[in-house]
């Protein structure tokens, strides 16, 4: 099957999938308590796509060469019945035979009830956010007052469940970059990734500064500074981290550094939100709806029409043009669109 390239010669491969708006944490750095109070209006659940829906939709997506499919929200655990999503998705045959790959993006705090039923109805990976091993810290970041500890349970309940697991932190000065060589030396010799993610001016709401940003290079050093890594080759030309290895043998981690080294090139991934839009870039203003088409009965054949034109037609590349100008025009937010 030819590849369905935008206008930047970028394949359309992976599908990032918000469940919910809505989340159970109040991450500082992504749904601050003061905006996203009791005054935020959040999807109703008539707005949210069905989960046969979202199914429909990634079976097109399928059709038009998409082969990893992310499951993210606000809290995609949070979202009802959530495992039998991944049992539709399981059972999508995508053209040339195999199956999807399924991942998952979660704070892991529901993942000691969920993670047996989420592997069974088909998962292949999850990704657990993890900012802080220190307790104190943890709770502040998550401005929730969750402990630590029952992140770790459902880290080991995933394990448990035979679903590969990576770490994602993400790094804010004066927040949790105390803690980086606490996180390494906890998940080294796991066979758990950890990944290290530049803090990103998406959204509006989270007051991002670049001084809150610890660049990609502070942080492999910091770490070096204990246990030396070497840098080792991306397995796939999209990956979003870059991967260094430990000279001693005890794994690997990965950087995300959206800001400080962008990696619009190899952008290969779609987003579609809760309520059925569109975006082509994290860092987009405006999504193109696929809910209304889809409630008034367009085929497959549309629906795959609609996609191909505005995949052909995308020219995102926001990471590269960054400044701080930028960094204050309205976006649509993590929350939202889930990463
Ligand atoms: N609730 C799920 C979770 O916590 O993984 C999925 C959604 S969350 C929006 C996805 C990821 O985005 C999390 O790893 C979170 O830490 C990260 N994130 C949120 N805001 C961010 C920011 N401003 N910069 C970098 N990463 C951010």
């Amino acid at each position: 099957m030819e590849p369905l390239l935008d206008r930047l010669g970028r394949p359309l491969e992976t599908l990032r999938v918000s469940v919910t708006d809505r989340c159970n944490f109040r991450c500082v750095y992504c749904m601050p308590k003061e905006v996203f109070g009791r005054d935020w209006s959040f999807l109703e659940r008539k707005e949210l796509l069905s989960l046969e829906e979202i199914a429909r939709v990634v079976g097109v997506f399928a059709d038009l060469g998409v082969r990893t499919v992310r499951i993210t929200g606000g809290e995609p655990l949070v979202r009802r019945n959530v495992e039998h999503l991944i049992e539709l998705l399981a059972a999508i045959e995508p053209p040339g035979g195999g199956r999807l790959e399924l991942a998952l993006t979660t704070n892991g705090s529901l993942l000691t009830q969920k993670a047996e039923a989420l592997a069974e109805a088909g998962l292949s990976r999850v990704t657990v956010s993890l900012d802080s091993l220190d307790d104190e810290a943890f709770r502040a970041m998550n401005d929730v007052d969750f402990p630590v500890q029952r992140v770790l349970e459902g880290i080991d309940a995933a394990t448990a469940a035979g679903l590969p697991v990576k770490v994602n932190a993400v790094v804010k000065r004066g927040a949790n970059d105390e803690d980086l060589p606490g996180l390494a030396e906890r998940f080294r010799g796991t066979g758990h990734v950890l990944r290290f993610i530049e803090y990103m001016d998406v959204g509006s709401t989270n007051g991002w500064r670049l001084e809150d940003v610890v660049p990609a290079e502070e942080i492999v050093r910091r770490i070096s500074e204990h246990w030396p890594l070497e840098p080792v080759s991306a397995d796939r030309p999209d990956a979003t981290a870059r991967r260094w290895r430990y000279l001693d043998g005890a794994g690997e981690i990965g950087v995300v550094a959206s800001v400080t080294q962008p990696f619009c090139g190899g952008c290969s991934r779609a987003r579609l939100s809760a309520e059925g839009r569109l975006y082509t870039c994290l860092f987009a203003a405006r999504g193109h709806d696929l809910r209304a088409p889809l409630r008034l009965g367009a085929s497959d054949d549309e629906l795959a029409e609609r996609l191909r034109s505005i995949w052909t037609r995308r020219t995102d590349h926001y990471s590269e043009l960054r400044t701080a100008e930028t960094a204050t025009l309205p976006k649509v937010e993590m929350s939202y669109i889930g990463g």
